[in-house]
């Protein structure tokens, strides 16, 4: 059976709500909210057997941290999101604890992080302050990043390039196929899911073929962005399979060797033991 990495989901958000509103949350409660150790299972059954629940804010990080203590197949990555970097751009004492999470056993990596030009919903100065803090957080603990960059590459760059050495990938990627030659020149991953599926965009197909193979990884999103066919319903790390039988199919390769290729790359990048 061919072997499948989730490197980008919220299940830990399934296992116990977050306080205050939440949209993942929500999500996972719209569908009933499936017990997280479900979804590993169903996920196990389609040969998806490593999964990262990827954190947005301070508490989601850390329930996400122990979420994946003591639970086969799924590790932890610590972020603050773009859209939540106003409430932290100025609170010293939540990044602090924020950033002794970077030590805790089973964390991969720290992100989500990076700018968000499409939303807004946090002001530009205060997004790039805390992709700053926690590109030096991750450089600091020798861990890659895991990033979510939206209509905003140009700003993102240059605090990119004044990092040397930072590993990464570039998550949920839409963009043109003049990003990819960015993101390969600079040894970093690109990270496709269910957009892929649905997508109207031929710049964005076009992209998605011009990834080499060695650059590739497979992600989810869940719960957001179920592909096709399975469109109407939630997104589950499972589904990970059908990204993968879509994205083979598009590049003229077969599902094993991109499943091979995907998953040796994950492990490359985050170690997962
Ligand atoms: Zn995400």
């Amino acid at each position: 059976m061919i072997k499948l990495t989730d490197t980008h989901c919220h299940i830990h958000e399934a296992w116990r709500s977050v306080n205050g509103p939440d949209a993942t949350a929500k999500l996972w409660d719209k569908a009933g909210r499936p017990h997280a150790d479900d979804l590993i299972s169903r996920a196990l059954e389609q040969g998806v057997d490593r999964m990262i629940c990827v954190g947005t804010t301070l508490p989601d990080s850390t329930m996400g941290v122990e979420f994946v203590q003591g639970r086969a197949h799924v590790w932890a990555s610590i972020g603050v999101h773009p859209h939540e970097a106003k409430d932290y751009a100025n609170f010293s004492d939540k990044l602090k604890k924020f950033a002794d999470l970077a030590s805790r056993p089973k964390v991969v990596a720290v992100g989500e992080c990076g700018l968000d030009y499409y939303y807004n919903h946090s002001s530009k100065e205060d997004q790039k302050k805390i992709l700053r803090f926690q590109i030096e957080l991750a450089l600091q603990h020798n861990l890659p990043m895991i990033f979510h960059v939206r209509d905003a590459f140009d700003d993102f760059w240059p605090i990119f390039d004044s990092y040397p050495g930072v590993r990464g990938v570039i998550h949920s990627f839409s963009a043109s196929e003049k990003e990819v030659g960015r993101i390969v020149e600079r040894g970093l991953y690109v990270g496709l899911n269910g957009i892929m599926t649905f997508t109207k965009d031929q710049a964005q197909l076009a992209a998605a073929k011009a990834v080499p193979l060695s650059n590739l990884l497979l992600e989810t999103d869940a719960p957001f962005l179920t592909p096709t066919p399975y469109r109407g319903t939630i997104c589950e790390p499972k589904h990970v399979r059908a990204v993968a039988e879509f994205i083979a199919d598009l590049r003229g390769e077969n599902l094993t060797d991109l499943a091979a290729a995907t998953t040796t790359n994950a492990h490359v990048l985050f170690g997962l033991g």
